[in-house]
């Protein structure tokens, strides 16, 4: 027997409303907004060894807890711990939920009721709702405003600290700058002030790069290493930064100080699971051998990429727009200048270079390709659409050799 009319289409439309309901909600895009570590697209693409250890560690059960050799109950940071000293030359180190936890457990725990002097300079929001005094009030201390914007001198901390004071804190100026006419208080001094009044000092790092970045080209950013041997007791920094691994806050310092983070109750509260500290493991690892890091960390790798790697995808990128794009559209390879993101060396851009498309209506085109079954993220300004081809990857390549001929049907 036939079908009734509008049999057909009402089937097609139940199988497109199935289709669409049952497809995940989180899904994979290709990233050519020029900004490598962006928070919003998941910060760091994770290297290889980290994803299969990840995986193993989701799918058996582990060592987690567990200590093979007494047969005991063992400790989940005990798996980090080591590998985290030996890379910053810190006394221990405890693993947390993200950096923001981070330092919510160290205020939390060190300053909990008592005063905290941070130069107004320091006094940070890192997007949405990461805002120092907010986690200052958060963790149940009093934030003691000290200096001005512009500058902070050593009489400004020495003269807020009193009988109430916990700890002396540096929040690293991470996505933006402060030029001109300005003065801060070294860490080597700021750590000399806080001893000499019998305070712990804390540094916030952000980013925290293990390795100095200006061996990669990269310009430079303090190393948890580095503020440790400036005399800091405790530095926090992000996992998912330019560490290059999975959202993780790590606090790295003296022994006792960690020791007191890890009975604070709000630690359990923070602690990482399984798949996380499994793949941290293996992107400190990596870290044990920095000459070879750029080629087996991911998110240093499309950092450091050569201008002629990014130049040559973009030009097979245009190669392969212009039949897909149709008519209409004038199709360009122009250099431009990425961001590291995360809010990690707000200032500096790195050269690269972008497909922009350039037509009547940009963000249309935009929609266009972000409605693709692997969306493609690119970025309008000065009336055109840039796709800046530094984070464009060669399994981005293969994807859009597939998708981009499906993009020519849609009119605009
Ligand atoms: C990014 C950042 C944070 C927050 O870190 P998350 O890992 O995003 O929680 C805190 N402090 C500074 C200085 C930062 O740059």
């Amino acid at each position: 027997g036939g079908r009734a009319p509008g049999e057909a289409a009402l089937i097609d439309a139940a199988a497109d409303r199935l289709a669409r309901e049952s497809a995940p909600r989180l899904r994979r895009v290709i990233n050519l907004t020029g900004t490598v570590l962006h928070t919003n697209l998941g910060r760091a693409p994770l290297p290889e060894e980290a994803i299969a250890a990840a995986a193993e560690a989701m799918r058996h059960p582990t060592t987690l807890e567990f200590d093979l050799a007494t047969g005991r109950r063992g400790e989940r940071d005990d798996h980090l711990r080591g590998l985290l000293c030996a890379l910053t030359g810190a006394e221990d180190a405890t693993v947390v939920n993200n950096n923001a936890a981070a330092v919510l457990l160290v205020l939390n725990t060190l300053a909990k009721g008592r005063e905290v002097p941070v130069s107004r300079g320091e006094l940070i929001e890192i997007g949405g709702s990461f805002r120092m005094p907010e986690i200052m009030a958060r963790a149940g201390c009093r934030l003691v405003e000290v200096g001005t914007t512009n500058r902070t001198h050593a009489r400004d901390y020495q003269g807020a600290i009193g009988p109430r004071t916990a700890l002396l804190m540096r929040v690293h100026q991470a996505n933006f700058a402060i030029s001109g006419f300005t003065a801060r208080v070294p860490d080597r001094k700021l750590a000399a002030i806080a001893k000499a009044a019998g305070l712990p000092f804390i540094a916030d790092l952000g980013a925290g790069a293990l390795v100095d970045l200006a061996r990669f080209g990269l310009p430079p950013e303090p190393t948890p290493a580095d503020a440790l041997a400036a005399g800091a007791d405790l530095v926090t920094f992000s996992g998912d930064k330019l560490l290059g691994g999975p959202q993780a806050g790590l606090v790295v310092g003296r022994a006792e100080l960690v020791r007191r983070l890890n009975r604070n109750p709000l630690k359990r509260a923070l602690r990482l699971d399984k798949g996380r500290i499994a793949a941290l493991e293996a992107v400190l690892r990596l870290h044990l051998a920095p000459d070879r890091l750029v080629a087996r960390l991911p998110a240093l790798a499309l950092l450091a990429r050569p201008e002629a790697s990014i130049r040559a995808a973009a030009e097979r990128l245009a190669a392969g727009l212009a039949p897909a794009l149709g008519p209409g559209w004038r199709i360009a390879v122009e250099p431009c200048r990425s961001q590291i993101g995360s809010g990690a060396l707000p200032v500096e851009r790195l050269p690269s270079v972008a497909v922009t498309v350039a037509g009547r209506r940009p963000d249309l085109l935009a929609a266009r390709l972000r409605a693709l079954p692997v969306p493609v993220l690119g970025r309008v300004a000065d009336g055109r659409l840039w796709l800046d081809c530094r984070c464009l990857t060669e399994a981005d390549e293969a994807v859009l050799a597939g998708i981009l001929p499906a993009c020519s049907g849609q009119a605009i």
